[in-house]
């Protein structure tokens, strides 16, 4: 067979291609109309109030990091097994980053691990948390709102691979991954990997009005022309700069690109979790580790497919071999030289460090062909026997 499968891969229809045409033919190219359309259709798809359209994930964490105050002397938590973004921007705002170990089940940050870290410390010492729904999977949220009351921290919720998941919470209510009800401020990415493209892109979504207008604010240099918030005004030219902001702006050929994706959302989800359906019943009752989740918990979104295996150098080169590109998400974040001179090093969370050695993730896309993951799964298979 001659395919060339990657781990995962943009779905692009002539929808898609016929509303940025139509974009490039409008009036506007950035800041125009489609940008509001976006936003509005992702914050009612995630079933959030508010959502702030801007370039990239990447963004849409540093200005979260911004908007809750993160400066130098900040402590926030987050997971190891995440992308390097998660915690970088802690670090663009002069905060330090601390990490907690993840739970082996399920690759999420560990919540007991975060007590154990609060508790060691005096009230105060740590600002925030930043969980992250790790390859699709919801994180329990109520939980970390709870703890995070307790001790009088902000979450903002990574949910760069989960738009669409939910986790069923304490009061049978699904809670969708970035609605805002537990977490202060969510981020999605819209890179073409991720479950929406725009080719680059992000938001933030939040339930919370005045973190929302000051979102809007950095976005665009900190500048602000509305009328109830100017200090002055010499007239229709006039606008204030209030903040350090940034041009971290979305533009609307993406935004077209989003909105358009977004109808079929909900299709690729179900094409997805009927992927990871079929991976997990090849796979069970073999040496192959999978990490399903118990669906009375809520609805996995399947960013990525991770299989657990004991040579997976072996497996990941075997399979490159016969043209699948499998990828391993993550190498450790707080074992990356940048943090290592920090004093992180290995052996400080065993259950990331141990889930690094043996994880892979297999082709996981909406137009990953029946033939093809026949394919990947009997090269699997043959190798693990
Ligand atoms: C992709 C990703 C980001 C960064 O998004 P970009 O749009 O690439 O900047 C942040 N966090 C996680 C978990 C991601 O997967």
């Amino acid at each position: 067979m001659s395919f060339k499968i990657p781990y995962g891969r943009q779905h692009i229809t002539e929808d898609d291609v016929q509303a940025v045409v139509a974009a490039l033919k409008s009036d506007f190219l950035t800041q125009g109309p489609r940008i509001l359309a976006f936003e509005q259709a992702f914050a009612q798809y995630v079933g959030a109030k508010y959502a702030v359209a801007v370039a990239n994930g990447t963004a849409a964490l540093h200005l979260c990091a911004l908007a809750v105050g993160v400066e130098a002397g900040s402590k926030v938590i987050t997971t190891p097994i995440t992308f390097s973004a998660s915690a970088n921007c802690v670090g663009y705002c002069g905060g330090e980053v601390v990490f907690a170990d993840v739970d082996p089940k399920t690759a999420l940050l560990d919540i007991e691990k975060v007590k154990v870290l609060l508790e060691k410390s005096p009230k105060g010492t740590y600002q925030g948390i930043i969980p992250v729904d790790f390859a699709g999977y919801p994180i329990n949220l109520e939980k970390f709102r709870q703890l995070a009351d307790e001790y009088e921290l902000w979450i903002i919720e990574d949910a760069c691979h989960a738009p669409g998941g939910y986790f069923v919470d304490s009061k049978e209510q699904q809670q969708y991954c970035g609605n805002g009800l537990y977490a202060d401020l969510a981020i999605f990415s819209f890179h073409p990997v991720k479950h929406i493209a725009c080719g680059e892109g992000g938001m933030i979504t939040t339930n919370d009005k005045v973190l929302y207008d000051q979102l809007v604010q950095l976005r665009s240099h900190g500048i602000t022309k509305s009328p109830g918030l100017l200090r002055e005004n010499h007239g229709g030219w006039y606008y204030e700069m209030h903040n350090l902001g940034y041009n971290y702006r979305l533009t609307d050929l993406q935004a077209a690109l989003g909105v358009s994706q977004l109808q079929r959302a909900d299709e690729r989800i179900a094409r997805r979790r009927e992927i990871a359906e079929k991976y997990d019943k090849a796979f069970a009752n073999t040496s192959v580790g999978v990490m399903p989740m118990p669906a009375q918990q809520g609805v996995h979104a399947y960013h990525l497919y991770v299989i657990q295996v004991n040579d997976r150098k072996g497996l990941y080169d075997d399979l490159r071999q016969h043209q699948i590109f499998a990828q391993v998400h993550y190498i450790p974040v707080h074992l990356q030289p940048y943090y290592t001179q920090f004093g992180w090093k290995a052996g400080d969370f065993p259950q990331a460090e141990q889930y690094y050695s043996r994880c892979l993730s297999l082709p996981m896309f909406p137009t990953l062909s029946n033939e093809e993951q026949d394919f990947v799964i009997e090269k699997v298979l043959k190798f693990c026997q």
